[in-house]
C-alpha cells in the first residue's frame, strides 16, 4: 500500500486505465485484482491457511481430503481399476487436500500405481509450495498454469480422469449486469464524481441481454444479474477431456443451486469480509458460484451431473462421522480439535450449508459415490 495516498499500486493502474479508456466490466475488474501479471492477488500472496486471508475446508480438518481421497479410489474401481488414471487437481492452494487424498486413499491397492497427479495452478509461489506439501507422496506431479491443460491429449495423456476441485469455481471473474432505467446495463468499475475514488456505475450507453434470468419475479431497478463466462469455459474443457476417456468430477465450492439477483462479488482479508474496493490486489475476490448455471452448461455440453448436494449431505454420505470418530480414538489428545474441524465442515448455518457439491461425468460413468439417489 502507498500510504502517502493510500492507495495499492494495482488501484493507482486501474485508475490511470479508466481515466484514459473509461469504465471496466466488473469480469476486467476482478481479473486484474486476482490475475494482474505485476499486481494480482493471486501472483504475489500466499493467502490460504489459518495465518492467511481466508481458510479452507483442507486447512479446517485433514478429514475433507481423506474423503475426497477415497473417493477418487472408489470411483476409480467403478470405471474398472484402469491400469492408468490421471487425477487432476483444479486450484490445489497448498496443496493440503492432495497431500491427505494421496495418504487415505493408500489403502485401496493398485490405485497409487495407475496413478499420474496433475495440478493446475496459475499461482508460481503456490506451485512450490504444493511440491513441497506432496515432496513425501512419492508420486510424480505434472504442473499446468491452465485449465485449458485438460483438453489437450499432450499435456494430460489420453486416459481415464478425476477432476477435483475445492474452492476454485468461486475465484473465475464474473461480470455482472444491473437494472437501471427499465434495462438491463453492463455493470463496471468507474471513477466516483466526488473523491475519485473506485466505485460501480451501470454502462447506460448499451443495452445488456442476459442469458439467464430467474424465474421467481421480474427484474426491478437495481436488480444485480452475475454471469461467469469462465464457468462456461470449464464446462466445455470437461467435455472435451471427457472425449478423451471416462471422466468423472467432483467441485466443491460456495454457492447456491438456484439462479438469483443480487450481488455477491466479496472481497476477503484477514479472514474478514470486506469491500470489492478494499487494497485491489492485496485482497481476495470471489463470488457464489450459480451451480444451477453451471449443471446446465455441463449437461448442455454433453455431461451428466450429480447434485449440487450441500457440503454436509455429501461428506455425512461419506461417513465423514465415522473416520472422525476412527481418528479420534487413534489420536485421543487431538480428539477435541478434530471434532472441531468437522463441526465446521458440517455447521448448518456456515460450510455445511454454503457450500455445494457438484459430480460430473461422462453418460456412461456410474452415478457418482455420494450422490446416488
Ligand atoms: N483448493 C485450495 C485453494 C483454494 S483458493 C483449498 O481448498 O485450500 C483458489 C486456488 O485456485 C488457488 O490455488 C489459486 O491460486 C488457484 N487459481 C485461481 N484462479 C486460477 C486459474 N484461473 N487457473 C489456475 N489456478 C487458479
Amino acid at each position: 500500500m502507498d500510504s502517502a495516498r493510500g492507495e495499492t499500486p494495482l488501484e493507482t493502474k486501474l485508475k490511470a486505465l479508466i481515466r484514459r479508456e473509461g469504465p471496466i466490466g466488473v469480469d476486467a475488474y476482478m481479473r486484474a485484482c486476482l490475475h494482474d501479471p505485476e499486481h494480482g492477488y493471486y501472483r504475489r500472496r500466499l493467502a490460504i491457511g489459518a495465518a492467511g486471508d481466508f481458510i479452507t475446508a483442507p486447512e479446517i480438518s485433514q478429514v475433507f481430503g481423506e474423503l475426497i481421497g477415497l473417493w477418487c479410489a472408489v470411483v476409480w474401481q467403478q470405471m474398472g481399476a484402469p491400469a492408468r488414471v490421471n487425477l487432476v487437481e483444479l486450484g490445489p492452494g497448498r496443496g493440503t487436500l492432495m497431500r491427505d487424498a494421496l495418504r487415505a486413499a493408500r489403502i485401496v491397492p493398485g490405485f497409487h500405481g495407475a496413478l499420474a497427479v496433475h495440478l493446475v495452478e496459475s499461482n508460481a509461489a503456490l506451485r512450490a509450495i504444493q511440491e513441497e506439501t506432496l515432496a513425501g507422496t512419492g508420486t510424480p506431479l505434472h504442473f499446468h498454469t491452465d485449465a485449458d491443460a485438460l483438453s489437450s491429449a499432450e499435456h494430460l495423456p489420453a486416459a481415464p480422469t478425476l477432476i477435483v476441485a475445492n474452492e476454485f469455481l468461486d475465484a473465475l471473474p464474473i461480470a455482472q449486469l444491473e437494472f437501471a432505467g427499465g434495462d438491463w446495463r453492463t455493470r463496471t468499475v468507474a471513477l466516483g464524481a466526488g473523491d475519485g475514488g473506485l466505485c460501480f456505475a451501470a454502462d447506460m450507453t448499451t443495452r445488456a441481454t442476459p442469458a439467464t434470468q430467474p424465474t421467481d419475479r421480474a427484474a426491478r431497478e437495481g436488480d444485480i444479474l452475475e454471469t461467469c463466462p469462465a464457468h462456461d469455459a470449464l464446462a466445455a474443457l470437461l467435455a472435451a477431456r471427457a472425449r478423451h476417456g471416462p471422466l468423472a468430477a467432483l467441485l466443491i465450492d460456495y454457492g447456491h443451486a438456484a439462479t438469483g439477483y443480487g450481488d455477491t462479488l466479496q472481497g476477503v482479508a484477514g479472514q474478514a469480509h470486506v469491500s470489492p474496493f478494499h487494497a485491489p490486489g492485496e485482497t481476495d475476490l470471489s463470488a457464489q458460484v450459480d451451480f444451477r448455471h453451471f449443471a446446465a452448461a455441463c449437461a448442455s455440453a454433453g455431461l451428466a451431473v450429480d447434485g449440487p448436494l450441500p457440503q454436509a449431505e455429501l461428506l455425512g454420505r461419506l461417513g465423514i462421522v465415522e473416520r472422525a470418530s476412527r481418528l479420534m480414538a487413534a489420536n485421543p489428545a487431538r480428539a477435541a480439535e478434530i471434532e472441531a474441524g468437522v463441526g465446521r465442515l458440517l455447521a448448518p448455518s456456515g460450510m455445511g450449508s454454503r457450500f455445494q457439491a457438484l459430480g460430473v461425468r461422462n453418460e456412461n460413468v456410474a452415478a457418482l459415490p455420494g450422490f446416488e439417489r
